[in-house]
């Protein structure tokens, strides 16, 4: 629990939420300023910053959570599809600093895109810089 974080506070009882559902490490609560009808956030009890941070048992209950809201959020808004995402870290739009998944409802004809508008202009990589990259991740 972090005193100054809007997301514990939630968790605590302390500022309302409209909360979807509860486990014992994780809930979720619609989104205050939804992207679209039903966008939902899940989120880790335990206050932590970045998705590594999590323990594996808070990232197992963070995304089966995901796993299981998904399709009733689907049913409950006649959503066609969701676009599910984190922004882990500052310097890729996380605001509030505490982990948590989006789960945006889509629609046909919504306007939105596909996750890779996110990450901006694409680069231009070589065949060899894709081998040294897999390399520099599986041996890590
Ligand atoms: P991010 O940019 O990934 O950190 O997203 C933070 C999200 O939290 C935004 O979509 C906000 O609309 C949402 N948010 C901020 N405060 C609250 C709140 N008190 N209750 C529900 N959602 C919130
Ligand atoms: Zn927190």
């Amino acid at each position: 629990m972090s005193d100054d974080c809007i997301f514990c506070s939630i968790v605590a009882g302390d500022i309302p939420g409209r909360i979807v559902a509860e486990t014992d490490d994780a809930l979720a609560f619609l989104d205050a300023n939804p992207m679209a009808r039903g966008h939902t956030l899940v989120i880790p009890k335990g206050h932590h910053q970045r998705v590594a941070d999590l323990s594996s048992e808070e990232s197992r209950a963070v995304f089966d959570l995901v796993h299981d809201l998904a399709p009733r959020i689907e049913h409950a808004v006649g959503a066609d599809a969701h676009t599910i995402g984190v922004n882990d870290g500052p310097d890729a739009g996380q605001e509030v600093p505490h982990a948590h998944v989006h789960i945006i409802p889509r629609f046909e004809g919504d306007g939105g895109g596909p996750i890779h508008v996110a990450a901006g202009e694409r680069p231009d990589v070589s065949d060899e810089e894709l081998d040294d990259i897999a390399a520099g991740i599986s041996e890590d």
